[in-house]
């Protein structure tokens, strides 16, 4: 889900990316040339590179299926289309896994026309998950609110009554993107109670990047919101700043229509495995994620991903060789919505969780794999790095111990367990995220087959390494962690701070050592 304020915030957490613990017995970590995995990976390498069919899985999923908003028909095409390539390459043990999502949203249409001081329309659409004006429109005098200032903001919602509202950033940012991503959600509850006729912001309140693009999203973990919020063109927001800013009035016209699903609806995760040879009942969980926005046809978020983990199986399958240790491939849903299938995934393989090495997420766009982040365990740095040296002939890639919490990685990150982030150099991101231009053109085939490649290697190398490549975290430990990666701050505003999290920290207050 990524919640991003493009270019506006900086983030303010640190990573604590190259802080890497040496080995007290000096051992020096072993690769794939010492480890005895280099002959699997040679061939699995071999078979990802010359006889991938990432292209073919991404174009099918990007024009077969098109959009897939969670719950949707569409999505529910799309999980039926998982299981079927898991089936057909011949992954074991393929099925879905459902979940309930608290409630489904569908997008109808959104309009918006400037009446003053000059008429003509203006370019939106409507941010996931919230919702629509009076049927026929409304209409309203544009007032600012400070994306910068939010907490005064929704102190003061009662003066936003009947205006259309433009969230602009002045000054500095006081708080992380992050923090100011959760407090929004607060403010556009206090302006819908206010009764304001719409808002126009973006993604966390941002402003969209592009060339007259629009990119939706959802505003929350697991929110909606009853009042409509459109994500307007740079170009025509712009226009409408500098009106403002000049003090002349500017008058909109709205007439935006969701709908919302009376309750919860149902979802599921695709899952399919590769059984370990020795421990099967240890396992890696690969994964990206098959849900997308409904703009365009999603290649890039994350058709790439799904894509990627399809032909990584595929690659593995075709080898001929069974990891020491079971790797499971899951295209979870839901994750726009807030991680939701990725959460599902948790609750439901609860019992097995110490029997999990962590999970591998391809979610970063269309570029070329350039990290892996460790999603916190900065004590598998110098293990896995001997690893991605071993990929040198392929690609340079760094290795750090940084968090990802927009992605599929959070849960396992706070569940004490590497919550990998294959992450990309992707700068044309900014414009396909979530907007009408993430389609197949975004997408160069050799840069996905490289990905699902590395993906497998990734895989087959953390599944097989003599040595179990990582153990889950206590509570205490993954707690101070994530305190340390600054995540704490955005998990306790949105709610999704753990009770045994909440316990450690009060334990380490009573007892600091
Ligand atoms: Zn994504």
């Amino acid at each position: 889900m990524r919640r991003v304020l493009t270019g506006v915030v900086a983030v303010m957490g640190i990573t604590l990316g190259g802080a890497w613990t040496a080995r007290s017995d000096n051992r020096a970590p072993k690769g794939p040339d010492e480890d005895g995995t280099k002959p699997a990976l040679v061939k699995i390498a071999g078979e990802g590179m010359m006889d991938s069919h990432a292209f073919q899985y991404l174009t099918e999923l990007s024009d077969d299926i098109g959009s897939r908003v969670t719950g949707s028909p569409a999505e529910r095409k799309a999980e039926q289309w998982g299981v079927a390539k898991m089936k057909a390459m011949g992954l074991e043990n393929v099925h879905t896994e459902k979940y309930q999502l608290w409630r489904g949203w569908t997008r109808g249409t959104a309009q918006a026309e400037m009446l003053e001081p000059i008429h003509r329309p203006l370019h939106v659409d409507a941010m996931g998950w919230t919702g629509s004006t009076p049927v026929g429109g409304a209409e309203g005098e544009v007032v600012t609110a400070n994306l910068f200032d939010i907490d005064e903001e929704v102190k003061n919602a009662s003066r936003l009554s009947g205006k259309v509202v433009l969230v602009v950033m002045r000054g500095a940012p006081r708080k992380s993107g992050d923090l100011l991503f959760a407090i929004f959600g607060d403010f556009l509850k206090a302006a819908g109670k206010a009764g304001v006729v719409a808002v126009i912001g973006g993604q966390a309140g941002s402003k969209a990047s592009g060339m007259n693009l629009t990119h939706t999203g959802i505003l929350g973990f697991d929110d909606d919101f009853a009042v409509p919020v459109v994500s307007m063109t740079a170009e025509d927001q712009g226009q409408l700043e500098r009106y403002v800013a000049s003090g002349k009035k500017v008058r909109l016209r709205f007439n935006v229509q969701n709908t919302f699903s009376n309750g919860p609806v149902e979802s599921a995760n695709v899952v399919g495995e590769i059984r370990g040879r020795e421990n099967p009942e240890q396992v890696l969980v690969v994964g990206a994620h098959l849900d997308s926005w409904d703009l365009s046809e999603a290649t890039t978020d994350d058709g790439t991903g799904s894509a990627s983990v399809l032909a990584s199986a595929e690659a593995i399958l075709k080898s001929g060789m069974r990891p020491r240790r079971t790797i499971r491939f899951v295209l979870f849903t839901g994750e726009e919505q807030g991680l939701d299938g990725s959460f599902a995934y948790m609750k439901q393989h609860h019992a097995e969780m110490a029997n999990h090495l962590g999970n591998l997420v391809l979610d970063s766009g269309q570029g070329p794999v350039k990290d892996f982040m460790l999603g916190g365990r900065d004590d598998l740095v110098a293990s896995f790095r001997p690893f991605a040296q071993s990929l040198a002939g392929i690609r340079n890639i760094e290795v750090n111990a940084a968090v990802e919490s927009g992605m599929d990685t959070l849960p396992f990150s706070m569940a004490g367990l590497p919550g990998i982030n294959m992450n990309q150099d992707s700068p044309d991101y900014k414009y396909t995220h979530h907007s009408s231009a993430d389609a197949l053109e975004a997408v160069k085939p050799e840069v996905l087959a490289q990905n699902a490649t590395l993906m497998a290697l990734t895989a087959y190398w953390i599944a097989d390494r003599p040595e179990r490549f990582a153990s889950p975290w206590s509570a205490e430990k993954t707690a101070r962690m994530l305190k340390a990666h600054h995540e704490d701050e955005m998990l306790k505003a949105f709610g999704l701070w753990p009770k045994e999290f909440a316990e450690a920290e009060k334990r380490e207050e009573a007892s600091p050592n």
